[in-house]
């Protein structure tokens, strides 16, 4: 290594993390302590490991979706006529027996 001894309390060594995005993070521990295996990289914010050959893939982040959207996705277009069927008929009726007064 070459570099003199300089007497530091807590002797450290760094570690390189790699994420999804090709960012290489040096972060450093106590000589002591055990490098965890991921990292959210500093610069991004995705985790990151410490083999530069296969960094954690990216969280797949969701577009913003209405609660409508997500209704379609879990239900068919017939289901969700029979749901909405049933919702009308049941309003109805509670409509008609005075639950409901509008
Ligand atoms: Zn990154």
């Amino acid at each position: 290594m070459g570099e003199a001894e300089r007497g530091e309390a807590a002797p450290r060594k760094a570690v390189t993390y790699f994420c999804a995005r090709e960012h290489r993070s040096v972060v450093t521990f106590a000589v002591e302590a055990t490098a965890p295996d991921s990292w959210d990289c500093p610069k991004c914010g995705l985790p990151a490991s410490l083999d530069c050959d296969n960094p954690p893939p990216a969280p797949k982040i969701e577009p913003y979706k209405t609660h409508l959207a997500y209704v379609k996705e879990r239900r068919t277009d017939a289901e969700a006529e029979v749901i909405l069927d049933e919702a009308i008929q049941l309003l109805r009726s509670r409509r008609k027996s005075g639950d409901i007064i509008f």
